[in-house]
Formats: C-alpha cells, structure tokens, sequence
C-alpha cells in the first residue's frame, strides 16, 4: 500500500518555507505543522522541548518498535539563517520558481531535504516497514548545532534511535562521510582604567591582547603547515583553519582601556580533539598577554564527523549515484553530534553550499526530484525490503 501524500514535494516544500524559522524565532508553529502533517496511525511523534520551551527537536517515527537500531534516520534541522541581505529579488519566505530553480531562504539549506524526507515518511504504509524510519528534526542547528546536542544530552532513548542517518544538508548530492568541527572560543584581558594623561595610574588591556593576537596568528601559521590524519580529503584546507575573527576593547582615546575581548573559530579535521585545541589556545595566550589578568571561555562546540568508508549507508549511497571517492567537506553539521550516539552519519542532500546562507537562495528543480528519488529507493531499500539487515 502506498500512501499519498497530502501534499506533492515542491508545494510541502513552499508552506515550509513560508515559516519564518530564522534562529531567533520560535520554531514551534513549524514543528506543530509537521507534527500536525504526519499525525496518523502508525506514526510515532515525540517532542525535545529546548530548555526554555521556546523550541524543539522532533522524532517522528514509523515501523517495528523495539528494532530501533536497525533503521534508518533523516535528519535536517528547520532553522535558517536571517534573510536580511538587501540583494533579495523575490521575498525570501515566498518559494518561487525562477530559471528552473526553487528560490526562497531554506530552499538548499535545509527545507527542500525536510520536504523530501517527510514525504517520503508520508508515503510510507507503518504496517510494511521490516525497520523503521524516522525523522529527526532539530533547531538552532545555525547557532552552532544548539538543538542537536541538546538531545544527544537529554534524549531518554538513544538505543531506541537509529544507528544509520542521512543528513540531509545541501551537498548537491555528493555523497559526505566527513566533515570538519568547529571550536568557537573568547578570551578577555583585564586592565584598569584611568585616564591617559595618567597612564600611571592605569593598566592596558590592548596591548596584551595585540601581543596574544600576534601569537596567535603564529599558531594559525603552524596549523597550516602541518597536515594531520585526513587532511587528504580536505584538498582545499587541508588543515586546521584557525581564524581570529573579532576584537574590541577601549571607549575613548583619552581613556586606558580597561578590557579587551577577542573572538576565535578554529575548524578541526575528524580525530582532533577539541580540549586539546583548546589547550593549545590557552598556552598561546598565556605566552603572550603577560601579567595581566585574563579568562578564557569555550562558546560552541560542533565535532567533526568521521565514518567509515565501508558503513552500509555510505556504500548505498555512493553505489546509488555512482560515487567512487570519498568526499569530506568544511562545514560542520548536527552529524558530529550524533555520531557520539553511535549513529553511523552520511551528509547528503540537494543544493548547493555555496548558495546558502546568501541571497536568492536557490535549488535546482532537476536536482530537488532527483534527490527524491533517491530519498523513497534508498527508504524502500533500508525499511521495506530490509536490506541493511540481510
Ligand atoms: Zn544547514
């Protein structure tokens, strides 16, 4: 039995995209409407209320109960980024269709796979499923991956989940099985005010944060230079970027300034441990600032996502659409996360990344069928037929 659809993809995918899910928002109205959408007999729905309740992850699942680990996950988180830039030539939260392709904010990154992927739970019979499927959606995947390591902390029944899951972010269907992480961290210097025609009785916090930036840049040279496991498929950096991105300090050019912030992201090839960069982070800036006081803060973790070229999903995948190599990306995903329930992660979806987070955000029409497609075979194989279990 193949059940309809109450909605055809293109037209799922425009009331998706119709919801303001930028970050700050509320993504509770989006999450009711696709509970609200998949809610029928046979269809598991749970909810991972974020600490304030103002969001949610989703697992909405379908299939033998108790046979959790077998089945396979689609994941995609239902925030977007702001759609502020003033280059938009259609509204951002309008789908339309222009030159043959689907523009509008969370077209690529990630609604047009959400649309896919709950379609393809839509069309499922609950009753013919061997091993289950389920949906698992999550927020703030745009903040740092907020939501997905929430539930990775909070979730109840992680051996109920699937150990296999499809990330669905826009990889214009290459199939990934890597990507870096990113370590977001802040250091403050401390001084003491005064004013400068007195600097005796103050204390610089600039000039010992310029010495640490310096140091640092020093160490973003070194990590250049060295080339750890991995690195060989990450052709285009292959190795750990490491990027001072923000700085601020001072009020007043007659004031010595009393503070001084700095903000730094470093990307880690899989098998690199944060605490280690960390560490390395903290040496540096102790090396450099002196006496002065100063703390150092860890803002935002997202692992790196390593699997195994021989995982069932992976060699699925790459047997479907006919990919020979392994491909790693420099973006991080919910994946790194998940991968610490010991769900074996592959990233691929429809759309480009580099159409993302920009304006007139666009997917190929082509491309968003085509990955349909792939969706309900790869579904049909895993869960009906059962083949990751033969
Ligand atoms: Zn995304």
């Amino acid at each position: 039995v193949h059940v309809a659809p109450a909605l055809d993809d293109a037209e799922l995918l425009r009331r998706l995209v119709a919801f303001d899910t930028t970050s700050r928002n509320s993504n509770l109205p989006i999450a009711d409407y696709i509970c609200e959408y998949l809610d029928r007999p046979g269809i598991r729905i749970a909810r991972n209320p974020s600490p304030d309740g103002r969001k949610t992850n989703l697992v909405l699942a379908a299939g033998p109960a108790g046979l959790g680990s077998g089945g396979l996950a689609l994941s995609g988180h239902m925030d977007v980024v702001p759609a502020e830039e003033p280059d938009w030539k259609t509204d951002p939260f309008t789908l339309a269709t222009v030159d043959g392709q689907l523009v509008g904010r969370g077209a690529a990154d990630m609604k047009g796979f959400l649309a896919l992927a709950i379609n393809a739970l839509a069309a499922l019979d609950p009753g013919r499923l061997r091993l289950p499927l389920a949906l698992l959606l999550t927020y703030d995947e745009e903040l740092g991956t907020l939501g997905a390591r929430h539930f990775v902390e909070t979730w109840a029944e992680p051996e109920e989940l699937p150990k296999s899951a499809i990330i669905g972010e826009p990889t214009s269907l290459a199939v990934v099985r890597m990507h870096k992480g990113y370590l977001k961290m802040r250091f403050e210097v401390t001084g003491q005010a005064a004013h400068s025609g007195y600097p005796h009785l103050g204390t610089n916090a600039i000039e010992p944060a310029a010495r640490a930036i310096v140091a640092l840049g020093d160490l973003r040279a070194a990590l250049e230079r060295e080339r750890p496991a991995h690195s060989e498929h990450f052709p285009d950096v292959p190795y750990a970027a490491l990027n001072v991105a923000t700085v601020a300090g001072g009020v007043a050019i007659n004031v010595i300034p009393d503070r001084c912030r700095v903000e730094l992201g470093v990307r880690l090839l899989p098998g690199m441990a944060s605490k280690a960069m960390v560490d390395t982070v903290r040496a540096t800036v102790r090396g450099a600032v002196g006496d002065a006081p100063w703390a150092i803060t860890v803002l935002g973790e997202s692992p790196a996502m390593l699997l195994p070229e021989d995982a069932p999903l992976h060699r699925m995948l790459c047997g479907a659409l006919g990919q020979t190599e392994t491909v790693g990306v420099s973006f991080a995903t919910d994946a790194g996360w998940f991968q610490a329930l010991g769900i074996a992660c592959v990233v691929c979806g429809p759309g480009s990344i580099t159409t993302a987070h920009r304006a007139n955000e666009h997917l190929p029409v082509s491309e968003f069928h085509r990955a349909g497609q792939l969706i309900r075979d790869v579904v049909r194989r895993w869960c009906v037929d059962g083949a990751a279990a033969r």
